[in-house]
């Protein structure tokens, strides 16, 4: 009796003790590691250890970028199906509202081509995931039924349906002229005889467009300074406002062309610190530059 209670014991001890070492590697830890992290553990007592949480879903392997096995909390809501589904829907869970590329579900789970399309198409017709193009990309990226995908998927207030919205672009940035020239013509006719002071009554702070835009109801849609501060990025290219040190704006004098520049979809990118020649996301594979390029 003295015997098996001892054993019980020890088996429940090495569980403990393996799960407390994984639950503390928040990337996961491969066997190696482990094995060095546990030397009093006897080999068979940790394998069992292993594979028990493993039968209990208390913990799951995911294959790391380059090919070697982790164990990892398994933080995954459970759903019905199949061992591949799991570690899919996992996977997929796991990234969020930014969603995940097929070649990181590849790496991530060890499957094969046929293999992971197959879940894939279970998952998508069981209604647990969905696909969305992100903007910037023709490529495909998986993310939970019911999540809302960030701005960098959709590319926020700019975008609709994955196109860049230029309509509303235009009229942001025809507002802000309007809007920062009137102030510049009140100043010159308030001060007709001080440059210094039509200069600095000629300045706006940004929140003020954005505060006028929202009293006005101009948008239907919600727009942030940060939003704004795009937009005018924009205007500063176009060379219809300048912008001081201390961020606020104020109206250039008219020109008659308007440069291309103004146009350009990277100035209102949501994507743009993740878009480099030769990634995932580049200008080589980016719709909204090739229509730009052609539309020069
Ligand atoms: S090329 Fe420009 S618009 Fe296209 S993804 Fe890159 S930064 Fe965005």
């Amino acid at each position: 009796m003295a015997t098996i209670k001892e054993e019980v014991i020890s088996e429940l001890e090495s569980e403990a003790q393996v799960m407390q070492i994984v639950e503390a590697a928040f990337e996961g830890i491969d066997m190696d590691a482990l094995t060095s992290m546990t030397p009093g553990l006897p080999q068979v007592a940790r394998q069992n250890a292993i594979n028990s949480l493993l039968g209990s879903k208390k913990l799951v392997i995911q294959q790391a970028p380059g090919g070697v096995l982790r164990l990892k909390v398994n933080t995954s809501q459970q759903i019905a199906g199949t061992e591949e589904e799991q570690v899919i829907y996992g996977l997929i869970e796991e990234s969020k509202t930014r969603g995940i590329w097929i070649k990181e579900l590849r790496d991530g789970s060890g499957l094969n081509q046929l293999q992971l399309r197959k879940t894939l198409k279970s998952l998508e017709t069981k209604k647990l995931i969905k696909t969305i193009k992100a903007v910037g990309t023709t490529k495909k990226c998986y993310i939970l039924f019911d999540m809302e995908p960030d701005m960098s998927l959709t590319g926020g207030t700019f975008y609709s349906d994955q196109q860049l919205d230029s309509e509303l672009i235009n009229t942001l940035i025809s507002i802000c002229g309007s809007y920062a020239a009137s102030r510049r013509k009140h100043a010159i006719e308030a001060n007709p005889n001080n440059i210094q002071l039509q200069r600095e009554e000629s300045y706006i702070r940004p929140q003020e467009i954005a505060q006028f835009i929202t009293e006005k109801r101009i948008l239907n849609v919600p727009l942030s300074v940060e939003d704004l501060d795009r937009i005018l990025e924009v205007a500063v290219l176009d060379g219809s406002i300048e912008r001081r040190a201390d961020g606020k704006i104020r109206a250039c004098a008219p020109r008659s062309s308007i440069s291309p520049l103004v146009s350009v979809p990277c100035a209102v990118c949501p994507v743009v610190e993740d878009c480099r020649p030769g990634y995932v996301i580049s200008p080589q594979s980016c719709d909204y530059m090739k229509n730009w390029l052609a539309s020069l």
